[in-house]
């Protein structure tokens, strides 16, 4: 087996060793989690009764069939009954939950996958054909399967040896990867994508080790390779020596030991040696996230990312969740807070993020109908969150967190629709709190440069570098062609987060930094030097920031952040970081 390496862009730190899982697109869109030895005959039956389901019901179209139907049609029948009995279809999926424990889905489409690439190597039109006559089959099963989908087993509820698998694929978007939040996957490994793209997040957040951009990998990578993801460099080690797997098996142990140090800090208050007070909060994708937060003793939610909720697909059949299940999702939130403050942002949605029923412009979909612009022009589905959000505030501090906003009037017609919400809720009877507080996220350069207009009628900002560096720098950030380009130390980016610390702090308005940044230990002194006093990042890595934090003396830190802030020559910049890091504790 040939051994070589392919590098990408680390989004998600951590080491995971296994065996590589190849994943198609029609992979994607099915449930994947690995069912325990116990579940296993369980969950064969599962497909088998599918099957007889289907079975019975080609049958009862074929006698219901009116006697002057066209023959073809008896005919096509026929075919996809016989598919349906045929062994490669209705017995090897099987075998793979029996040997592999993927979920009934899951072992289907991963044997449709193989059924139909050997059909497209057949030469015969009338047989290569017939492909798509298996995939018809298939996806009738699937919606059987899926109206019995199972509650997802809690994580590790699979074996040891077989959760040791790393997904390997050409893209994975940000709601397919709701899909691995059971953790069947150790590792992830894809073609496509940025540092920061809403898929990297997600990993993040998960706590998977991840690396992206790496072009071809997804056809270099062979079902089943031997694979070291090493999430901090970009490094995917394919089929290394034993050697090399010991090695990396050793670091990995070491990583884990300097985690079980770091859980240490979990009640150690968020305090610089000179005693200044820091906020730190983490940023969550669904309610469930919560747990995570507190776990590692988050000071509140920073960034609630809601259209989580409304990309979560449920198999092949999707729809927006109403007015009741946003508002049971935001109060579970703020119930599982005990007391500490949710910030939930408003939808959204775009760019990378998409409905699945959402036809968004092809053209430049970063610069179109996204987050607020979206929310406007949908004004009805706009209320609907907003009323949600607003009763959840009535049972904990709950503040409110509105994305992308570039222009002056975009505020004041989102305050009149929080206003009209507030009213209807009133009319109702509903409980909220009316003084709830509202937020502008600084993500576009614009907003950054006519902070006073923002300031006036905001309670507080937030900023998200992920999308103030995208804009800035003009590079997309979910493509890793111009993720080279991706600098979060550009002096353009730099200039502009000093001005908006600057412009909150003469306001008197808090101000919270959410994006990439705020995750980065190695950007925490230069943040806190800047001025920052309030956090907000993905729960696994807030104990790693907060030992930064623990470790910095603002007092000798903030004259070298000035310095560098003088500077716009970008290697004097990264020096001055060294120096930064450099600091003694002392
Ligand atoms: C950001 O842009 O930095 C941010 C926090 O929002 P998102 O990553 O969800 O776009
Ligand atoms: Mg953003």
């Amino acid at each position: 087996m040939a051994s070589f390496s392919l590098h990408g862009f680390p989004v998600s730190r951590g080491i995971a060793v296994g065996r590589a899982h190849l994943l198609k697109r029609a992979a994607l869109d099915v449930q994947h989690y690995l069912v325990g030895q116990t579940q296993v005959e369980a969950e064969v039956r599962r497909l088998q009764n599918a099957f007889a389901v289907v079975h019975q019901e080609l049958r009862t179209i074929w006698d219901e069939l009116p006697a002057d139907a066209p023959a073809e049609l008896g005919a096509f029948i026929d075919i996809h009954i016989l598919i349906l009995s045929d062994p490669m279809l209705a017995e090897a999926p099987l075998d793979i939950i029996r040997s592999r424990h993927y979920n009934a889905e899951w072992a289907l489409v991963t044997q449709i996958d193989q059924l139909t690439a050997q059909f497209d190597e057949i030469e015969d039109p009338y047989l290569r054909a017939r492909k798509a006559d298996i995939q018809q089959v298939a996806e009738r099963v699937l919606k059987v399967l899926t109206g019995t989908a199972q509650l997802l087993p809690a994580a590790g509820d699979g074996d040891d040896a077989q959760a040791q698998l790393i997904v390997v694929a050409h893209d994975i978007s940000p709601a397919d990867m709701l899909q691995f939040r059971n953790r069947a996957f150790a590792g992830i490994v894809t073609d496509v994508g940025g540092q920061n793209s809403h898929t990297a997040l997600v990993a993040r957040s998960l706590d998977i080790p991840a690396t992206v951009g790496l072009s071809n990998a997804s056809q270099l990578i062979k079902q089943d390779d031997w694979l070291i993801v090493d999430g901090a460099s970009g490094v995917v080690m394919v089929n290394p020596s034993q050697l090399m797997l010991d090695q990396y098996r050793e670091l990995q142990a070491k990583m884990q030991r300097e985690r079980k140090k770091l859980s240490k800090l979990k009640k150690t208050p968020a305090v610089t040696l000179d005693g200044t007070a820091i906020t730190l909060l983490a940023n969550i994708e669904l309610p469930e996230d919560c747990a995570a937060a507190m776990e590692v003793g988050a000071s509140g939610v920073g960034l609630f990312r809601s259209e989580y909720l409304f990309m979560g697909h449920s198999g092949y059949a999707s729809k927006l969740p109403s007015e009741e299940e946003q508002f049971d999702a935001y109060r579970r939130a703020v119930r599982a807070m005990k007391g500490r403050p949710v910030t939930i942002r408003t939808l959204d949605i775009g760019a990378d993020k998409r409905l699945d029923d959402f036809e968004q412009s092809t053209t430049n979909p970063a610069l179109g109908l996204r987050a607020i612009r979206y929310c406007m022009a949908e004004p009805q589905l706009f209320l609907t969150q907003l009323r949600a959000i607003l009763r959840a505030s009535a049972f904990g501090p709950v503040k409110l967190l509105i994305p992308m906003l570039s222009h002056c009037f975009e505020v004041t017609q989102t305050l009149a629709m929080i206003n009209q919400a507030k009213a209807q809720l009133i009319k109702s009877g509903q409980k909220f709190d009316a003084g709830i507080q509202i937020g502008a996220m600084i993500e576009v350069p614009a907003a950054a440069l006519t902070l006073p207009s923002f300031i006036r009628h905001m309670d507080f900002l937030s900023i998200g570098t992920n999308d103030l560096i995208q804009y800035t720098l003009a590079i997309d950030r979910s493509d890793h062609e111009v993720a080279h380009l991706y600098d979060p130390l550009h002096p353009a980016v730099l200039m502009l987060l000093a001005m908006t610390v600057a412009a909150a702090a003469k306001a008197g308005i808090p101000l919270a930094i959410c994006g990439g940044m705020a995750a980065d230990p190695k950007l925490t002194r230069l943040l806190l030097g800047m001025g920052f006093r309030e956090l907000s990042m993905p729960a696994p890595l807030l104990l790693s920031v907060k030992q930064e934090v623990l470790g910095c003396d603002l007092e000798r830190v903030t004259p070298l952040v000035r310095k560098l802030l003088r500077n716009d020559d970008p290697a004097a910049i990264k020096q001055l970081i060294g120096q930064l890091a450099a600091v003694p504790a002392i």
